[in-house]
């Protein structure tokens, strides 16, 4: 069977929910061979590996990967594509997958697809562009297929691969080393999922208004992720990292739900792949209701109450 490479999305040797949909996505179209780069590499990752089908895991566990921002990552899996001659690569369709993606993509001379939904036979890319009002289905056509997904595109289901290790050596190239990690800081933690992984999404919008308490208890009793619309993070009453968007994050999640959000063109580029979506807004024209699965014409400082109340009582 044709092998798929599929680069691992792991912070601090915690391994993203996101690798595990790649490597099920990967048995659907070969046989899956991940690969690990950078430190932190255990036993517990080898098992999380193995138990979604990896039947190879490359393993280039050197310090300097993770030291030297993505470069490395697009020359380690450059030089297995061309010692492995891989059917295809999937990459996680986050900032870092992307630029790893297109490094990758300009090495090997090959095609690259990003921001995908879904990858069929022939390695057919299921892609939404122009803010998602459009699906493309497209394939490469040189090289080695390159495909970035997109998190939470599909539901990763355990089947176990034999996890095979193989020590992989980088020698980085000097390029490689042109621009090196000086700190790390983390983003504040949060009992909370991250929001590109999270299966459920709650975002507010200029009608929450400053205080976003009511957002995060809805969230918090659903075990969802807060987002939030540019309105509210350029007014500074929710923190840039969680802007749903154009200019913010992507996200697809099971179920998204958009209270007090008007549904204007680049809110909806960054989550209209979500699979349900329900809105709470007061006003029945909203653009919004145009792409919802159902909802609440209605106030949310009334309505999001008792949501909450009727969610902690079935609990
Ligand atoms: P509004 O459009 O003001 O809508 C507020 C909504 O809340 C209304 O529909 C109203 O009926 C409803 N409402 C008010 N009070 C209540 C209440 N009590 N109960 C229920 N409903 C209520 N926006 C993004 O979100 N993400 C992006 O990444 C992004 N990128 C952009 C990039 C560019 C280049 C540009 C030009 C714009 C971008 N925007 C982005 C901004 C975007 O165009 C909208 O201005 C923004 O999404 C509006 O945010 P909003 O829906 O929260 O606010």
């Amino acid at each position: 069977m044709a092998e798929i490479l599929v680069l691992v999305e792991q912070v601090d040797g915690e391994i993203k929910k996101v690798t595990l949909e790649l490597l099920t996505l990967a048995r659907s179209l070969g046989e899956p061979s991940a690969v690990w780069a950078g430190p932190g590499y255990t036993d517990t990752a080898k098992a999380r590996l193995s138990e979604y089908g990896a039947e190879k895991i490359y393993v280039a566990d050197s310090a300097d990967i993770a030291d030297y921002l993505v470069a490395p990552k697009a020359e380690l899996l450059a030089s297995l594509v061309g010692s492995r001659s891989p059917a295809a690569v999937l990459i996680a369709s986050t900032t870092e997958g992307k630029e790893v993606a297109g490094r990758l993509a300009i090495k090997t001379d090959s095609g690259v697809i990003t921001d995908a939904v879904g990858v069929a036979e022939g390695f057919v890319a299921e892609q939404p562009v122009f803010g998602g009002g459009v699906i493309v289905h497209s394939k490469v056509s040189r090289g080695t297929p390159i495909i970035a997904l997109r998190p939470n595109s599909t539901q990763p289901v355990a089947a176990a691969g034999a996890g095979a290790e193989e020590k992989v050596d980088v020698a980085l190239s000097d390029a490689a080393r042109g621009a090196r990690v000086v700190e790390r800081v983390k983003e504040k933690t949060s009992s909370r999922p991250e929001l590109t992984e999270a299966a459920i999404v709650v975002s507010g919008g200029r009608g929450v208004g400053a205080d976003f308490s009511i957002i995060e208890q809805l969230a918090d009793s659903l075990g969802a992720a807060v987002g939030a619309s540019r309105a509210v993070t350029d007014s500074g009453w929710y923190p840039h990292e969680f802007q749903v968007g154009q200019t913010g994050k992507t996200v697809a999640p099971q179920l998204y739900i958009a209270a007090g959000i008007s549904g204007a063109i680049q809110h909806r580029a960054g989550m209209q792949t979500a699979k349900t979506i329900v809105v709470i807004n007061k006003d029945a024209q909203a653009p919004i209701w145009e792409i919802a699965d159902f909802g609440v014409v209605g106030d949310l400082h009334k309505v999001l109450p008792q949501l909450i109340d009727e969610i902690t009582k079935r609990k």
